[in-house]
Order: structure tokens, then sequence, then C-alpha cells
């Protein structure tokens, strides 16, 4: 069939064209979020030849790209985790400077510069063979047989040659050009998209005072928006970093339009050096994260409203007169567009009651947040991941990590996690590398095999 027109302008047709082969690789990752950089640390970990690719010029995803820093903000004393490459993360961070005390939970805030130089040490370590500013463009396919990509740069497009490859994009940008079954959630239902932003200049002291002469808690989430919630009760008297006062004050002295209600949300750490960081304030929503011209103009928008909001800030939140706009996000902020159809696609019951799998590739708390819902894993309940979930139809050689598994609204306010990511991108790693050790298909590698490197590796998986 010829192109379909997008638009009135007509098509074109592209032409035939050679392209380079510049790299072989046995396991081929494209994404370098908490699921795609822990897959290629842990294949490689497990023996195999690992390439990551990587559109930006860092590594690390939402954690470096848009400034994501609350790594594992749920943690609490009974909560119980998988460890493995997400705690190392976090350990590595502190270890280089790049994390400080987070300010809600007993975890650390990753530092989203610092974790920038930690991906790189880790990756190198590791021996992984780094490919940055290179762009996803197209799968080389064989039949239904993933067999590498195309990607496209200032060099032009060229191609990797891979045994096995995993989709670590968080769109599933590969499933789907592969042509593995995936669904967009509609964009009237999908989370909202945020310009993240840091600021400098912030009185330390004078805030953290404020901040404790009017402690905000979950239960003040509900406030209509992105922020409206229901919690499992226990939620509602804990303290959060929730900022929504100062906004609705600018609104009432007609400072912010009414209708920008939706600006509010979450700070992440103050600093001794006065910057306070993660500001996770600007929520909008009807932003399809797969379509350039909303990104471009919700991009826009989102540093429109930013500066509404350090302007309401600076006026009526203590400590904050001569705050200024340290930096955006390198880019805006997405949480939810595509997800695979996979071989076992996760359930709200299996999130809600601890769901239990024979093919579990590490465990997960009881850390639902997302879609109007918040639970904390305050109790020591958890959940199984299970290998099925990162298994694409149709499509041989490829695995997805990240938050693009399979799974329905309320597995997704959890795998999407930045940690749950972690675990999902650690068993992909191990399960591509045994595949090619042994082998075997994906979808009939020996979970036997792959559980014990799991174990190996320092990750819980019962
Ligand atoms: C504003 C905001 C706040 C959030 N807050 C939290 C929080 O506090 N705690 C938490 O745990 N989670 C939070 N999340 C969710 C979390 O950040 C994501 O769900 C998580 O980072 C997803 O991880 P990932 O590895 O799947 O993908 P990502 O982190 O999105 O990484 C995907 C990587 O793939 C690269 N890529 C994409 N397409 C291509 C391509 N075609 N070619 C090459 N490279 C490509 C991207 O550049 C990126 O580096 C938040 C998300 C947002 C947007």
């Amino acid at each position: 069939m010829e192109n379909v027109d997008k638009n009135s302008l007509g098509s074109i047709v592209e032409p035939e064209r050679r392209i380079d082969v510049i790299h072989e690789t046995d396991v081929l990752v494209i994404g370098s979020g908490p699921g795609g950089l822990a897959a290629a640390l842990a294949a490689a970990r497990a023996g195999v030849e690992v390439t990551l690719v990587e559109r930006f010029g860092c590594f690390g995803g939402n954690m470096t790209v848009v400034g994501v820093e609350g790594f594992a903000w749920y943690r609490h004393d009974k909560t119980v985790e998988a460890d493995g490459i997400g705690r190392e993360f976090e350990e590595r961070a502190k270890e280089m400077g790049a994390a400080v005390p987070e300010s809600q939970s007993q975890s650390y805030e990753i530092d989203a510069e610092g974790f920038k130089v930690v991906a790189d040490r880790l990756v190198q370590e590791a021996g992984v063979y780094p490919m940055l500013h290179r762009l996803f463009v197209a799968p080389i396919m064989n039949g239904d047989t993933i067999g590498g990509i195309i990607t496209e740069s200032k060099a032009g497009r060229e191609a990797i040659l891979a045994k096995r490859v995993i989709d670590a994009t968080g769109d599933a940008d590969i499933a789907e050009r592969a042509g593995a079954p995936t669904y967009l959630t509609p964009k009237e239902r999908m989370m909202a998209v945020s310009v993240m932003f840091h600021l400098a200049g912030v009185d330390k002291k004078a805030f953290i005072e404020g901040v404790k002469a009017d402690p905000q808690t979950y239960k003040d989430w509900d406030g209509g928006g992105e922020w409206s919630i229901e919690t499992s009760g226990k939620e509602d008297d804990m303290f959060s970093p929730f900022l929504k006062k100062p906004f609705d004050q600018a609104i009432e002295c007609g400072l912010i339009p009414p209708h920008l209600n939706t600006i509010s949300g979450t700070w992440g750490a103050m600093h001794d050096t006065g910057e306070l960081t993660y500001m996770n304030l600007i929520q909008m929503d009807g932003c399809d994260g797969t379509e350039p011209g909303d990104l471009t103009r919700f991009e826009i928008e989102g540093r429109r409203q930013s500066l509404l909001a350090i302007e309401a800030l600076r006026r009526f939140t203590p400590g904050c007169a001569n705050a200024r706009l340290r930096n955006f996000g390198m880019s805006i902020g997405i949480r939810d567009t595509r997800k695979i159809d996979a071989r076992y696609n996760m359930t709200e019951q299996d999130t809600r009651e601890q769901g239990r799998f024979e093919d579990s590739i590490g465990i997960y708390p009881e850390f639902i947040d997302g879609y109007g819902l918040l639970i904390l894993p305050t109790t020591g309940r958890y959940m199984h991941i299970p290998y099925r979930a990162l298994l694409p139809k149709r499509i041989r050689n490829l695995l997805v990590a990240g938050r693009s598994i399979g799974g329905d609204r309320i597995s997704h306010a959890a795998t999407r996690n930045m940690s749950c990511c972690a675990v999902t991108g650690q068993g992909a790693g191990i399960a591509a590398a045994l595949s090619i050790k042994t082998g075997r298909n994906l979808d009939t590698v020996d979970l036997a095999d792959v559980q014990k490197e799991l174990s190996r590796q320092g990750v819980r998986y019962l």
C-alpha cells in the first residue's frame, strides 16, 4: 500500500538506499532509562557483548533527561524490595556525591546532573559499548525475527546488527515498528505530562521552617486534576512535600489564571546550597508523547506555566523570595504512551493482591502511583513481576523493558515507577544473555537459569 496521507500536503515515496552496517553485538538495548540501563548492565554482567543506544547525549532516561529524581520515594520501614541494579543506582549515586536524603521517605534522591556521570561509570565498568546521539528509526526484520536496528544521527542512516534486541524506549518504539501488537492509551485518559524544573537561590532555613509550620499530607493531593487521589487510608496523615497553597493564592490575586488550577505537586530535595530540585508542579493533560506536534506545544506551554509557578513561589512561599530558575529538564516528561500486548498482561488484581508467578524475574513492593490512586508500601506486601510481561507477541528475538511492558492501567501505575523499570530491565538483560549462551529462543529460555543468575546478581525474585 502507498503511504497514507497524514494531511492535505500529500506524501512522497522515499527511494531505497544502501546502508552501512556499523556495528554488531550480542544484545542491543535501545533506550537508557532505568529499564534500559539496568538491562544493559545485567546482560553484560551475565557474560555477553552488549551495546546501549540512546538518542540523547547522556544515559539515565527520565532521571537525567527530564530531571525525575525521586527514585524510591515510596520506601518506608516495612518496604520489601528486589534490590539488584535499582538499589545499586542509589548506592553508587550516594558514593559519588550524586544523591541527597529524600524528603518524604527513607530513600535517597538521585541528582539528575550527577547521575549522568554515575551512569557513564557503570556502563564503562560493565564493558557495555556506548552509542549516544543515535535515534532508533526502523527495525531490521527477517520475517517476524528482529535482527537489529537502523539509526539516524549526524552520520546519517546506519545499521546495527544484534542477536537479541531489548526495547527500552519507554514508548515501545521498536516493538511497534517491528509489528508487535501494542496499544496506546487514548489521549483523554493518558497521564498528564510535566515540564520539570529546578530552582536556585532558596533560603533553606526559611523554606524548611515554612514546611514544618504547615505540613502537607498525601490527603492534600486530593485537590483535583492529576493530584486527585484515592488512597488506602493509611497514607492520609503521612507527610508529603506537596505544594498547592501558593498557587491557590496566586490565582486569588490574579497572577495565575483560574484555569491553571492544575499547577500543584511536589518538591524533591532542599539542598544546603540553596537549590530546590525536582519541582514536579506543572501537570498538563491532552499531550500524546508519541506525537511531535503535541510535544512541541506542550514543551512551550510547560515552560510558560513554570515561570508563573516560580513567580507564585517567590511571592507566597517562605524562603523563595529570591528563588530563580536554575534549569528545566532537557525534555518534557512523558508518563504514559504505548504498551505491548505481552504474552501475559499484568492486571489490577496482580498489583493490588500480591500477584505470584512461577516466571518471576523480581519482586515489587505494593506501591501504586497513578490514575488517581496512591498506595504506599508500608506493610511488607509485594508482587512478583512475570517474565512473560516483557515478551511481545508475534516478534522473535525481542524483549521490552521499562514502562511499556504489558499490563492494564492500575498495573502500569506500579510498573511505570523507575525502580520497577530497573527490575524489568535487569530481568530482560539476563534473559537475553542466557538465551544467547544456551542457544534457546527468548520464549523458551530456561527460567530456572534466569532466576539463578538473578540471585547471583543480587535480585530478590520470590
Ligand atoms: C514528570 C514525571 C515525574 C515522575 N515521577 C516519578 C517518581 O517520582 N518516581 C518514579 O519512580 N517514577 C516517576 N516517573 C515515572 C518514571 O520516570 C518513568 O516511568 C520511567 O523513567 C520509565 O523508565 P524507562 O526506562 O521505561 O523509560 P525512560 O526513563 O523514559 O527512558 C527511555 C530512554 O529511551 C530513549 N529513547 C526513546 N526513544 C528512543 C529512540 N527512538 N531511539 C533512541 N533512544 C530512545 C530516551 O531518550 C530515554 O533515555 C515520573 C515520570 C514523569 C514524566
